[in-house]
């Protein structure tokens, strides 16, 4: 088996991946289609474009974003080094001259002596030695047709039609009350009530509240998705039209109070993760604005101090079923020389994008080797989102973000969110360390001091 490796697609999670390897010391070709073929929203041929934002989140290390940040600083990435060296004032947050960082990686990869910068659309998953398969929410369509006859039809997705997900902590307990319709099975969703009073006033929040903008390149997706309503269509195609379809009260009382008549109408929320602590809003799938989702949904009895982790969208996105295909070292459970990381993987935003190709372009490296992969501690950011989108229900898998509900909970809970998160972030910090002096002796893994 040659020892060069292939990561295909340079946008962040490619470029870390690519990175990790060469300073591994193992040879890697960096296959990147722009310019010869573009993304409808790559404008550059820089590696690891920054699409939209040029911010990486919230910096403070008590933060979901923060934490991975200072997880990737320790682990020598690339990515958020460069973006600490290009920091741009940004109140708490870490955003970057995005001009500048792109043309910086692009310059410092393609100068390294081990790394082959290729210019070139991959059209199907090379079937010899290991490849890292890094190519975004956008892959190329030839490449997403081989990908998807590579794991199965259904177990490609190509637009995200995703419900908001909110926190339990921050749902009311005293509104919201936990049962499956008609008692079937075990009480598995939690249920917020509505009068007609409250139905009817949630609608028409509902129907005036302002929608995003949908690209160009999303449009003709949007149609054909026609099969899933966002639910502001569904509250404007009539008054009770939520009421047939996702909000339906039938067979659902809340046992607590037997007395009270049977609800106008039920938003269900669906537990997202094994902890119970993340519940996705059942039928939610929505193109409203991210302010605007929260203005309204907040209406809902129930859910009015709800803390989003996600917000609903619609939207292109080319990802895989990552819990039906890869184990948590990021390898496919079919092919273990074959890897994949970033977006196409479900991990959703530049920096779990960054942890991704940093965990994949590590244990590529390692393969090579012919050491054990690694996975990543469950109580880091990194470990915990790895963990997640590689063990969520693979019939409702969607994308997240890095948040603290996917974090294991603590032995003694914490009331204080701050306090908490603090503490979430010690044990994290104090796991990673212990984490590398078990893999110091081998040759991999590279860290500053
Ligand atoms: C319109 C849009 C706006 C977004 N806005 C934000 C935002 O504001 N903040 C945020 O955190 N996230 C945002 N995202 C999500 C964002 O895409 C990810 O956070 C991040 O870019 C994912 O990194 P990645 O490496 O997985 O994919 P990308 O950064 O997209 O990199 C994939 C690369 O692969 C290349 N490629 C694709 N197919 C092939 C092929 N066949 N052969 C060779 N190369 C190929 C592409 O040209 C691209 O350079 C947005 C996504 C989209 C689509």
């Amino acid at each position: 088996m040659t020892n060069r490796i292939n990561v295909i697609g340079g946008g962040l999670a490619g470029t870390e991946a690519a990175w990790q390897i060469a300073q591994a010391g193992i040879p890697v070709t960096l296959y990147e289609m722009r310019p010869v073929m573009t993304s409808p929203a790559h404008h550059s041929e820089e590696l690891a474009e920054l699409v939209c934002s040029n911010s990486f989140g919230a910096m403070a290390s008590d933060r979901a974003a923060g934490l991975l940040h200072t997880e990737l600083r320790r682990l020598n990435s690339i990515i958020i080094g460069k973006a600490d060296e290009h920091a741009v004032p940004a109140g708490g947050a870490l955003a970057v001259d995005r001009a500048i960082f792109s043309k910086e990686l692009t310059q410092t990869l393609a100068n390294h002596p081990l790394i082959e910068l290729c210019r070139e659309e991959i059209t199907a998953i090379p079937r010899e030695g290991v490849t890292v398969l890094t190519t975004g929410p956008l892959t190329s369509e030839a490449l997403a047709a081989d990908l998807q006859q590579f794991t199965g039809m259904e177990y490609c997705s190509f637009f995200d039609a995703a419900s908001p997900i909110i926190v339990g902590e921050s749902i009311n307990s005293e509104i919201a009350f936990l049962a499956s319709r008609y008692d079937k099975g075990e009480a598995a969703y939690l249920n917020c009530p509505m009068n007609k009073e409250q139905y009817l006033a949630f609608r028409e929040a509902l129907c005036e509240a302002e929608q995003a903008e949908v690209k160009d390149f999303e449009r003709e997706n949007a149609k054909f998705f026609e099969g899933c309503l966002p639910i502001e269509e569904l509250a404007q195609r009539g008054e009770d039209t939520m009421c047939y379809g996702p909000l339906k009260p039938v067979g659902l009382s809340d046992r607590r109070y037997p007395e009270r008549d049977r609800p106008y109408a039920v938003v269900q929320l669906r537990q997202e993760d094994k902890a119970g602590q993340l519940w996705n809003m059942v039928g939610f799938q929505t193109n409203l604005r991210w302010g605007e989702q929260k203005r309204v949904f907040r209406l809902i009895p129930g859910l009015e101090n709800a803390e989003f982790v996600r917000m609903g969208v619609m939207h292109r996105n080319t990802f895989i079923n990552s819990p039906q295909l890869l184990n948590a070292t990021l390898q496919f459970k079919n092919r273990h020389t074959l890897l994949a990381a970033g977006q196409l993987v479900g991990t959703e935003g530049y920096t779990a994008a960054a942890a991704g190709g940093w965990l994949a372009g590590t244990n590529a490296a390692r393969l090579v080797q012919g050491l054990e992969p690694v996975t990543l501690p469950s109580t880091m950011m990194m470990g915990a989102l790895i963990e997640f989108i590689t063990s969520a229900s693979p019939k409702h898998f969607q994308p997240m973000p890095p948040n603290f509900g996917i974090i294991p909970p603590l032995e003694k809970r914490i009331r204080n969110k701050r306090e908490r998160y603090g503490v979430y972030r010690d044990r994290a910090l104090g796991d990673l360390e212990q984490w590398l002096t078990e893999i110091k002796h081998q040759r991999v893994v590279q860290t500053v001091s």
